[in-house]
């Protein structure tokens, strides 16, 4: 995964001193990286029963509406709090500094649906973790978390797992 790593752009100090933010704007703007995280991320769901998937706002909108595509099947945007016009399902999850909310609709999953959640990247797993939550509210079934980028010292993927849910990822950072 060389060529996707080096699709990547690393900012330091951004947003904040001390983080390496991993921009994904460079890979999304290359036809042949873009193409290739999305083929890699549904290879091992291609011909499989799945029937949704779940984007997180926002970078995961633009990876999981591709994914949709190839999977030929829908979408469904996980927001944060406000955004989303129908009834909604909401979930409060820690930041490093405070909390946060994320809402669904109520009526995005059927009970029993397979459902992939794709975001970005992966770091603390604070974020996917309450994205998965919401959708087994739902009572999705949700068959794999799927990320470009992982940042294996935070230890994300672990909690992901600990629910139940396989995670995919591509490519892997040291550091924060
Ligand atoms: P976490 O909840 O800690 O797993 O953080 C994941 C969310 O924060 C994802 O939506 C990422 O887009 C964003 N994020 C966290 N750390 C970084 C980073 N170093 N570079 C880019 N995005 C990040």
């Amino acid at each position: 995964m060389q060529f996707l790593r080096d699709a990547i752009r690393t900012i330091p100090d951004y947003p904040k001193p001390g983080i390496a933010f991993r921009d994904i704007s460079t890979l999304l703007g290359n036809p042949r990286a873009f193409r290739r995280a999305v083929d890699e991320l549904v290879q091992p769901y291609a011909g499989a029963r799945v029937e949704k998937v779940a984007g997180i706002e926002a970078r995961g909108f633009i990876l999981g509406g591709a994914i949709a595509h190839q999977l030929s099947c829908g979408f469904v945007p996980i927001r944060k709090k406000g955004k989303l016009p129908h009834q909604t399902v909401s979930i409060s999850y820690a930041l490093e500094y405070g909390t946060d909310e994320m809402e669904i609709h109520v009526d995005a999953v059927t009970p029993g649906e397979k459902v992939i959640l794709v975001d970005d990247l992966i770091a603390t797993g604070g974020t996917a973790t309450a994205a998965v939550q919401l959708l087994q509210r739902l009572g999705a079934e949700v068959v794999a978390a799927c990320f470009v980028i992982d940042l294996p010292e935070l230890k994300g993927r672990a909690k992901i797992e600990a629910l139940g849910v396989p995670v995919r990822t591509l490519v892997a950072f040291e550091g924060h």
